[in-house]
């Protein structure tokens, strides 16, 4: 394409919890690219961010698209009243949007998606990144959705996933979704470990389709372009959707929670992990949520596993001395409660002795003998035989020095699946002849 320009493109917060959805407008905002004959030069980012931040609509994601273009003046016009037209304004939304004409994104274009997966940035912070930067904005509202533009287009995959998104007819808008279960557990046993987050077992509950009345009618994500079209067209279902986009995504890579959090200074809002060592014994509260406190550097630092994560049987067999490293999102102090870490996994490091203080066993009867009364030792009831004094012993654990996932349905979408532990996609290829973008009508 000769006199043409590179184009990056970021928007976010487009929808409201009443309709629309930022990856659909994306898919009618391809949909127009590809009859102006763009080239794409890469899938469409999904990128979710911090996913503790208070104002997400859902899942806090934001959409990126790099094309190459003659009339990049057209292009932007026409995308600005796309993101006019299509935005739930009304309902809450206050979109961004990002133009960015160059061949490559600067390296420190990703510092700011970093810093918008794990912390609270400001609305200031992105309107000085986009005017230091020569970053063209359009925003309504108060422009919130700048920082997911802004963060998508520079987002550096250090690893990534693949999602299938498959949206629904017009008519179809607010109806139930009517997706066969069977289809989607075959689909799992079929695709597994090619996809992930299908299905809950636990659950015996589909995950891949939303409630909400929002355009989208399932998700397949996976590891590769052509395991997420092999899962789609395992779902069956009477209703029949108008098209679907591929995108590429940091879904499944746990990249929130990679960096540590300063326990000394623990910002509300922010995402990550702690490491230390258990303080104070776990309590169970009411609701079954479990709560222990660690401690590093001499600071302690509450932590709440909930119920929902399938993971409280097992924290509540954690004991002071256990050395944990623990990942989630700091939820604010309120009147009633401290800052505490929500906990999304934990990784149970080392595991400490837990010894407990007892009477002594009767050797020959293999009974626990009784205190004859204060000071005066104990005393086997079948045999007689006495003891002077208590005994310690280890009693044996029920926890082990391994990681703890939630259960799917817990799972957020940045959540990493134990399927993918060490799985890394780090390959960038973009495949224009897969078939990425379909539309049925
Ligand atoms: P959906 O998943 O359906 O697209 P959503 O959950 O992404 O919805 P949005 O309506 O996009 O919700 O709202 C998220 C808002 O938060 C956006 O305006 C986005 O720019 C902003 N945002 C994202 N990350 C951060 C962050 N780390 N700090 C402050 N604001 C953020």
């Amino acid at each position: 394409m000769k006199g043409s320009t590179v184009l990056h493109i970021g928007f976010d917060d487009t929808d409201s919890r009443k309709g629309m959805c930022t990856t659909f407008l994306a898919y009618k905002i391809v949909e127009y690219l590809k009859k102006e004959r763009v080239k794409f030069l890469d899938y469409p980012y999904l990128v979710r961010f911090n996913p503790n931040i208070p104002w997400k609509t859902r899942g806090n994601g934001a959409v990126a698209l790099k094309i190459k273009t003659k009339e990049p003046l057209v292009i932007k016009q026409n995308i600005i009243k796309f993101v006019k037209k299509y935005s739930a304004t009304r309902d809450g939304a206050n979109p961004g949007l990002v133009f960015y004409e160059s061949k490559d994104i600067p390296k420190h274009f990703s510092e700011f998606g970093k810093m918008a997966l794990c912390t609270l940035v400001s609305r200031n912070k992105a309107k000085e990144f986009a005017a230091q930067n020569g970053l063209e904005t359009f925003y309504l509202g108060n422009g919130q959705g700048l920082i997911g533009a802004i963060g998508a287009i520079g987002y550096n995959f250090h690893d990534h996933t693949f999602e299938l998104i498959s949206y629904r007819d017009e008519s179809n808008l607010g109806k139930r979704r009517e997706i066969f279960k069977d289809s989607v557990m075959k689909m799992q046993q079929i695709t597994h470990p090619k996809t992930f987050n299908n299905f809950d077992a636990n659950k015996d509950r589909i995950l891949i389709a939303p409630h909400g009345p929002d355009p989208v009618f399932f998700g397949v994500r996976g590891e590769d372009v052509k395991s997420v079209i092999q899962g789609a067209s395992l779902v069956k279902s009477q209703e029949k959707f108008r098209g679907y986009m591929i995108f590429r995504s940091n879904q499944g890579t746990g990249d929130h929670l990679e960096n540590e959090l300063n326990i000394k200074d623990l910002k509300p809002f922010s995402s990550g992990y702690l490491i230390g060592r258990i303080s104070e014994r776990p309590i169970i509260e009411l609701g079954g949520h479990v709560f222990f406190s660690l401690t590093r550097d001499g600071k302690t630092a509450k932590c709440a596993v909930y119920r929902p994560t399938g993971l409280t049987g097992v924290a509540s067999k954690l004991i002071e001395g256990d050395f944990v490293k623990a990942g989630g999102g700091i939820r604010k102090a309120s009147k009633n409660h401290e800052r505490v870490l929500n906990v999304e996994f934990f990784e149970v490091l080392s595991l400490d002795k837990d010894m407990v203080v007892m009477n002594p066993l009767c050797d020959r009867c293999k009974k626990r003998m009784k205190s004859k009364g204060k000071g005066q030792g104990y005393k086997c009831t079948k045999c007689g035989k006495t003891s002077s004094k208590k005994v310690t012993e280890e009693i044996p654990r029920q926890i082990r020095d391994q990681l703890y996932l939630p259960i799917p349905s817990a799972h957020r979408h940045l959540s990493r699946p134990a399927q993918r532990r060490s799985k890394l996609n780090t390959k960038i290829e973009f495949d224009n002849s897969k078939k990425w973008f379909c539309n049925l009508n």
